[in-house]
């Protein structure tokens, strides 16, 4: 399929939301996975996968972003409008796209990261990507608790397999991300102070669980990021989600500046708080120079006590 509108878009983070700096390459859309909280459900995307071959105006655009834009290192997402691994044609396709990159890349000096999104544990069976210059791989696999992945990624990779292709994407030479998002609180039926209290400890101590298990087999000098970002839903979705009485809605959400549901400032820091001092006990203080904040307001930043830089900042 050919795709009629532009491949690369800047990332649209919302008003008032801090900028990373990322943008988006649109190279498939759709995914048939179907997790509960995708915004895919809702947006102008084709029901079913696909990937557009018309590669030669994506290496347009290229052109015309390096051109005029004089930054030297860009971050693409592609596991924005997919993911990143849902076929063995999507990485055939970002093979394609990244030599396309590197070549033009090497023409304008520019340093590349390409962030691969994932949810699946695929990287142990498809072939490896080929590794090209001026390209940094990172592999960004997508975590939370196994009960937050029966709930609502029901057909994803588990817990588990997830963590064991972080291992796989090591021995490739891959960059790893540890994308903690979303982070969902459930269920909490009632919106008591003491449920509330209950709910999030149990929260912060499932995932340290998670980091625990990840701390035993990350390789920290291929580690380039971690993100932590709570659920947020656009209007359209919490009101399907809460007509439908999903768990994703029991839990108190409020309408932000960026017109998107999310849980209350209180709730976020208090969650990003935790988790950002659990990550230091696990990793070290230096773990604070690799932690971002994904899609969060500039004074949630502010008191989780993080320095704001871009993603592009993150490898140094
Ligand atoms: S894996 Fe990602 S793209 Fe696919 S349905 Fe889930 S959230 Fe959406």
């Amino acid at each position: 399929m050919k795709r009629k509108i532009v491949f690369i878009k800047k990332y649209d983070y919302g008003r008032g939301v801090f900028d990373l700096g990322e943008y988006v390459i649109s190279y498939a859309s759709s995914c048939h996975l179907g997790c509960e909280y995708c915004y895919l459900k809702f947006a102008k995307t084709p029901k079913e996968p696909v990937i557009y071959e018309n590669i030669e105006v994506l290496e347009k655009e290229l052109t015309q972003l390096f051109l005029e834009n004089k930054a030297q290192n860009f971050y693409f997402n592609l596991g924005e409008t997919t993911d990143a691994f849902l076929s063995e044609k999507h990485i055939e396709t970002i093979d394609k796209i990244s030599e396309v990159i590197s070549f033009l890349a090497e023409k304008y000096d520019k340093r590349i990261f390409l962030e691969l999104r994932t949810k699946t544990d695929n990287i142990l069976k498809f072939p490896s990507l080929n590794k090209r210059k001026n390209i940094f791989y990172i592999y960004a696999i997508s975590l939370l608790p196994e009960e937050g992945i029966t709930n609502f990624e029901r057909n994803t990779a588990s817990l588990e397999k997830r963590i064991e292709s972080i291992k796989k994407a090591q021995k490739l030479s891959y960059f790893i991300g540890l994308r903690f998002e979303p982070i969902i609180v459930y269920p909490v039926l009632g919106i008591t102070y003491e449920k509330v209290i209950k709910s999030l400890k149990g929260l912060i101590i499932s995932y340290n669980k998670i980091l625990e298990k990840i701390s035993s087999i990350l390789d920290f000098d291929l580690l380039h990021s971690i993100s932590l970002g709570t659920l947020r839903l656009t209007k359209k979705q919490y009101k399907y989600l809460k007509e439908k009485k999903s768990k994703l809605a029991f839990f108190e959400m409020v309408l932000s500046p960026d017109k998107k549901y999310r849980y209350s400032r209180p709730i976020r820091v208090y969650i990003y708080q935790e988790l950002i001092k659990s990550l230091k006990e696990i990793f070290g203080e230096k773990i604070v120079n690799k932690i971002y904040l994904a899609t969060e307001f500039t004074y949630i930043w502010k008191a989780c006590n993080l320095p704001l830089k871009s993603i592009v900042q993150l490898l140094g």
